[in-house]
């Protein structure tokens, strides 16, 4: 079992504890004019009180739950939903992912389009290794797919979703489903009040939100309520809806080693995709879906996308093998021989894209013809229009401004007691594990705090580290 180990670092007993002023910009949602005053009798009746009440029951809230339970306080984690953590069922397409082998603070916090610079100092507490270290001594064997993403052995999700269930009801975790929190209200005396969908009332000293990517306008409320700025909601891990249909004949195809560009907002990414009934998916698309979110969403999703399929060779090699071809093997059909390192699909679908007849031998084409095909081969411009989900595989970018929360504790700068953990913070990282990452990490510090608010940051145990290379090189 994992406890808080060694302290270091200031008391942040010297943190603001006044309601500040929230900052105002075009894509913010003020909290002006709904913080709410602290009372001490807002909602009045009788109340169940507990310690601390977690807010959603994702993994952000389980891990929170379950450390500060662990750690000795009295939790309840409500769901509004009848059951609990449906986005760690669906996540590795339904097979599971907790994490990304990616070691150190650095290469990890660079994963992180947005909440970079403040999750590097969060993975120093608990990061990749902590992760693995956690649910393997809990008996979750996990195995390290050749993309770096870690999954559970089993193949299914079910089994990382049974670990937090039963590690929560070890702990003592009040798991309470179908309860929605519809209000809170910081008390004058500190604390909180709670307001469930149904009437009923709760009370506790210290809160977290963990209600995730804040689509639903009640749950952005909450925070917004206590004192918080958020900013908008918007798409990242999306694929690309593409207007060119010679591509849609493809649909199945991976391409290898492609390099993606978007020229209007100067992105860029290698890798390899995979084309759809609908346009383009795969590792490099969802990559710029990730890292364009914001500039993206400005174009309204429409914009030129720019694919290098061969990056490997310069386009004039390329015109210099086409010319020679034309000269030496004149009667073969153009189709028949796809460029070292195409395959044959593609290349047949982009000689018909350029109006060349499949059947067309070498030696028919023109040097201007040629010279297309060699541009089109290392300059494909394709037209986005759209994005789409592939089986709802949307993370959402934005949320509680990253300056009013203390990373090393997760607690509100803005209201003191008041915790958050997971998507609900503006931070989002790119696919392949990362976003289950921050959601352990944050949520792990968060639920060590809760149980010990003031404590300095806290580390988990160092002996995880040798252990999480033997699982991965393993
Ligand atoms: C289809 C899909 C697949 C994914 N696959 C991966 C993957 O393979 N790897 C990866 O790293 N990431 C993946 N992600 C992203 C990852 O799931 C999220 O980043 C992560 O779940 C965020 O955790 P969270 O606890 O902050 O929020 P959530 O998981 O969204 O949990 C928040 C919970 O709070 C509840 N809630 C909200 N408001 C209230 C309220 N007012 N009262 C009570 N409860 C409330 C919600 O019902 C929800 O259950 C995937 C996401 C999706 C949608």
């Amino acid at each position: 079992m994992i406890k808080g180990g060694m302290s270091m670092g200031k008391n942040p007993a010297h943190r603001p504890s006044v309601l500040r002023e929230p900052s105002s910009g075009s894509d913010r949602e003020s909290s002006q004019n709904v913080v709410n005053k602290p009372t001490s009798d807002a909602l009045s009746g009788n109340c169940h009180a507990s310690q601390v009440i977690v807010v959603g029951g994702g993994p952000a809230g389980f891990f929170a739950a379950i450390a500060c339970a662990e750690a000795g306080a009295s939790v309840i984690l409500l769901e509004q939903n009848p059951s609990f953590l449906s986005k760690v069922r669906m996540s590795g397409g339904g097979h599971g992912n907790v994490t990304h082998t990616c070691l150190g603070s650095q290469p990890l916090s660079a994963r992180f389009p947005r909440g970079e610079q403040e999750l590097f100092e969060s993975f120093q507490c608990f990061s990749v290794a902590e992760t693995v270290f956690w649910f393997e001594t809990r008996g979750v064997r996990l195995l390290t797919e050749p993309d770096g993403r870690v999954s559970p052995a089993t193949g299914d999700s079910q089994t990382i979703m049974d670990c937090l269930l039963n590690s929560a009801r070890q702990a003592g975790v009040d798991l309470r489903a179908n309860s929605w929190v519809q209000q809170v209200v910081r008390k004058a005396a500190g604390g909180f009040q709670l307001l469930l969908g149904g009437g009923e009332k709760l009370e506790c000293d210290r809160l977290l939100l963990a209600t995730g990517a804040n689509r639903a306008e009640e749950s952005r409320r909450l925070a917004v309520s206590l004192g918080h700025t958020l900013t908008s909601p918007v798409l990242s891990l999306f694929n690309f809806q593409v207007a060119s249909t010679w591509l849609h004949e493809l649909a199945g195809l991976r391409i290898d080693n492609v390099v993606a560009s978007i020229p209007p907002v100067d992105l860029s990414a290698s890798g390899s995709l995979e084309v759809t009934r609908w346009g383009l998916s795969g590792p490099v698309i969802l990559e710029l879906s990730a890292w364009g979110a914001r500039p993206l969403r400005e174009l309204n999703y429409i914009f030129p996308l720019h694919i290098n399929w061969l990056p490997q060779v310069s386009r004039n090699s390329i015109l210099a093998m086409f010319q020679t071809r034309t000269k030496i093997q004149g009667n073969t059909a153009i189709s028949a021989q796809p460029p070292p390192g195409l395959s044959e699909p593609l290349w047949k679908a982009l000689v018909g894209a350029n109006g060349i007849k499949p059947d067309a031998p070498w030696s028919s084409i023109t040097l201007e013809q040629l010279t297309n095909l060699a541009r089109q081969l290392t300059d494909s411009e394709l037209f986005v229009v759209g994005h789409y989900a592939n089986k709802g595989e949307f993370v959402t970018c934005g949320g509680v401004r990253l300056d009013e929360v203390d990373f090393h504790t997760m607690e509100s700068r803005v209201c003191p007691g008041l915790y958050f953990a997971g998507e609900i913070l503006d931070v989002d990282g790119a696919a392949g594990g990362f976003n289950m990452q921050a959601a352990w990490t944050t949520g792990w510090i968060a639920g060590q705090h809760l149980a010990v608010p003031g404590a300095g940051p806290i580390y988990a145990p160092t002996e995880s580290r040798p252990y999480l290379m033997e699982t991965c090189s393993g």
